[in-house]
Order: structure tokens, then sequence, then C-alpha cells
């Protein structure tokens, strides 16, 4: 199928189409025009495809096709596996936008909340069911799940499944599944690992594959700032506050360093919140919600919190420091530049991670581009000339006026604040007391949004 297909043409039942209609969507995307009518047909299917593809419709669209072909049964008959209970409740919010003229009826369930609400619904019937791997096991082993009328299984994220090590789990599962059966693999990623599960996993599959899955996507610019570590925070805030940045997610590795954080840039005057998998899952979608609302500023998150976030027409992402394992970074920076929009991810990286940014300049093939580290002296901001980047971050927090004398920085987020504000050094913590009147523009100004 070429790019140009329309929805029309793929064979879709008309109450699907109405509903992708209705969605807003003009046209299938690469992934969907080639995933789609072949998932129809019943065959396997391995796809490399990021997140911000339109993966999810990919194969929700034909499971709803294939089974309202289907004699009706109140049994499952198709299981979609998720590594989080975020990207859980995404898959299942498509089910309910696609499937919306629909009489098939999809449930979720997902560890960290009560599981009796969750009992009570799946015995009301279920077609479609969404889940992650423990939940699924616990209300396996409680016999309120039976698996004997399932006819298509998605593995979405599988790499990110393997990452969590969730593995045993899903074999344990698979054991419980009718071995015939449709089977729909998707992973951003395909190391070595990902191979042999989908090797174990698939049936002479079609192999589907958009681009390069090791390449992130083309529509985000990426850049990156050498800094030392100590400066994140208020380099963070420089550019948030200075580029008037209004929508940011930032990622960090820890959930401490994600409460941090988002206190730091809250002393900073910037509104921000933080999730991850301490925060009980009432709020973490509560915030999420907020977030997506323009409730508040920027979004700290971990790793695994952010997973499945969609969050539309988000054109900043921040890596606060870079992740452990290189493929995070693909996922991380295809929460923005979605569904064709376009992007910007941008990397605060010390010197010990220079090793890191290699190994992800090497597995997306490309180096990240430097930005300029900003320089702020006696009031006046200016982009720092970069031939030694670590030396020169370390100059430019040399010079006086840089982080804790952050009205120089942040002129704007001051100003009419009662009470001074007590920065991470303590009370006027070299202090230079200046202010000016206008907002420092770092070079990267107008291009976050
Ligand atoms: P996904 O990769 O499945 O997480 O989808 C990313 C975003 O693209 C979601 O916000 C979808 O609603 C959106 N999307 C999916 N398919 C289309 C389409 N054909 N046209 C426009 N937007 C789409």
């Amino acid at each position: 199928m070429s790019n140009n297909t329309p929805f029309s043409a793929l064979g879709l039942d008309e109450s699907l189409l109405q509903a992708v209609h209705e969605a807003g969507y003009k046209q299938p995307t690469p992934i969907q025009a080639k995933a789609i009518p072949m998932a129809m047909t019943g065959r396997d299917i391995m796809a490399s495809a990021q997140t911000g593809t339109g993966k999810t419709a990919a194969f929700t669209l034909p499971i709803l096709h294939r089974l309202s072909q289907m004699r009706a049964s109140s049994a499952i008959r198709a299981l979609v596996l998720v590594p989080t209970r975020e990207l859980a409740i995404q898959v299942h919010k498509s089910f309910l936008t696609y499937g919306a003229h629909s009489p098939l009826k999809s449930v979720v369930v997902f560890g960290g909340v009560d599981m009796e609400e969750q009992i009570k619904t799946l015995k009301e019937g279920v077609d479609i069911l969404v889940a992650t791997p423990g939940r699924l096991l616990d209300l396996m082993g409680k016999k309120h799940i039976a698996l004997d009328s399932l006819r298509i299984l998605v593995m979405d994220e599988a790499d990110r499944m393997l990452d969590l090590g969730f593995q045993e789990d899903i074999a344990r599962i698979l054991q419980k599944a009718p071995v015939k059966r449709q089977n729909l693999f998707f992973s951003a990623t395909f190391s070595k690992d990902v191979k042999q599960l989908a090797h174990e996993f698939l049936r002479h599959p079609v192999k589907i594959e958009i681009e390069n899955p090791n390449s992130a996507a083309n529509t985000v610019t990426q850049s990156f700032y050498p800094v030392d570590q100590q400066d994140k925070p208020e380099i963070l805030s420089y550019l948030i506050n200075g580029g008037k940045w209004k929508k940011v997610l930032v990622f960090v590795r820890t959930k401490k360093a994600a409460n941090r954080v988002a206190e730091l840039l809250e002393e900073d005057g910037i509104d921000a919140q933080a999730i991850h998998s301490d925060k009980s899952q009432y709020l973490r979608i509560r915030t999420l919600e907020d977030f997506k609302d323009n409730y508040f500023t920027v979004l700290v998150a971990t790793d695994v919190a952010a997973r499945g976030l969609d969050i539309e027409q988000l054109p900043l992402v921040v890596n606060y420091d870079l992740p452990k394992i290189p493929q995070d970074y693909i996922h991380r920076i295809g929460r923005t530049g979605r569904a064709g929009q376009s992007g910007r991810a941008i990397s605060l990286v010390n010197p010990e991670e220079k090793k890191l940014l290699a190994s992800i300049a090497q597995l997306i093939n490309k180096p990240l581009e430097i930005e300029p580290l900003p320089y702020i002296e006696e009031g006046e901001v200016r982009p720092a000339d970069i031939t030694e980047p670590f030396s020169k971050a370390k100059k430019a927090r040399a010079k006086p006026g840089f982080r804790n004398g952050k009205p120089a920085m942040k002129p704007h987020s001051r100003q009419g604040q009662s009470g001074q504000r007590q920065g991470k050094g303590g009370p006027g913590k070299n202090h230079t007391g200046r202010t000016r009147t206008s907002a420092p523009r770092p070079k990267t100004t107008g291009r976050g949004r």
C-alpha cells in the first residue's frame, strides 16, 4: 500500500471508518497502511514501529474489524499485552475511540489499583482485554480471566517488556492461551533478545519496517548542551524561562531526581510536577491530565512512568540526564514530534555522560548537534563559543551571576514575588542581586515551540 492510500481502501468495517473520520484522521500513517490490511488477513506480524507513528491504531483497527466478523461471544478473544499502566490506559482509550460504533467491549487491567473494581468489570463480559503482565497473571490465578477463546494476541512495546523483566510472566501467560491464534508483535527496537522473543512468539510473520527502528523519529530536532551536573538545574530553568517554553516534558533517570528537579524548578518560579512509580496511579493519571490541559508547564518523569504517554502537541522533550539504555533515548524523544508534527529534543550532558552520548549517536546513526552553552556575565546573556564544550561549560559556570546569580538568568520569574527565593545553595549564596527587565533569550529561543 502506498502512503497515499485512503482509509477507505483498507477494507475496514464502515463503523470503524466512521470512528477514524471522527478522530480527524485524514489518511493512514505508513505503519497503518502496511499493517492494517495484513493483520486483517489473520497473519502474524512483526513490526518495528516507534511510538508516535500511529502503531496503536495499526493493531486496534484490525482487531476490531476481525472480531466484528466473528460470532458474538462474551469471552476474551483479543489480548493486548503492554509493559506499563500508562500504555495500558492509552491503548484501551484507542479501543474506545475506534470502537465507538462497535458493540465490542474492551476492558483494561493493570496493577497498583484495586482489583475488585476490575473483577466486577470483567464479570460483565469482555471481548478485548488490555493488560500489564503482572495483574493479568494475578487475575488468571484467581480464575477471573481465562484465555481459552483467545484468537488474537498483541505484544506492544516488546523491547520495553524485556527491559522491565516480563519475559517469564509472558511465558506463563502464553502457556494458558491456545496455540492457534494470530500474533501481532510491535517493538521500537530489535535487540538480540527482542528478536529471540519474536522468534518464540510468531509463526511465519510478515515483517513490517517503517524506517530503521533505531533511527529516531525524523521529525524531531535533536541537540545537546554540554554542562556540568551541578549546573543542570539552573541551565534548565534558564532555558525554560528564557525560551518561554510553555509545555516541556523533562526526563530523569530516578524517582528521587524526578522529585528533586520538580522542586528546583518550582523554586525558580516554574510550575512543575513529577510522576514516577512511587506516586499512586490516581495521582499519575490526574497529573498527566493536568499537564495535557496546560495547568502547569513542566512534567518531570522517569522512563517507566513516561511509557505510553500520549500528549498531543508536545513540542519539546528535555533529557535532564541521558538514559542508561540508549534505546530509552528513542522512546523518550518519541514523545515529541508525534504523528508528523515537528518536535525538539534537548539533552543536558555532563562529561561523565559523554560515553552514553556516543552510544546514542551510534544507535540513531548521527551525532547530536551541540548547542552553545549560554554565557551570563554582567547581566548580559550571550551564547558561548564552543570549541571545547566541556571546559567552556566550566568557564561559564565560573562567571559571576551564573546559577546563583539567578536574577540575571530569570528576571521575569522573580519580579513581583514577595520574599527572596532561596535556591538549593541556601539563601543568597553567590547572589549578585542584579536584576534585568527583559527576559534573556538564549540561542534556542523561538525554536522550542
Ligand atoms: P501512537 O504511535 O499509536 O502512539 O500514535 C501517536 C499519535 O498519532 C496519537 O495521538 C494518535 O491519535 C495519532 N494518530 C494515529 N493515527 C493517525 C492518523 N492516521 N492520522 C493522524 N493522527 C494519527
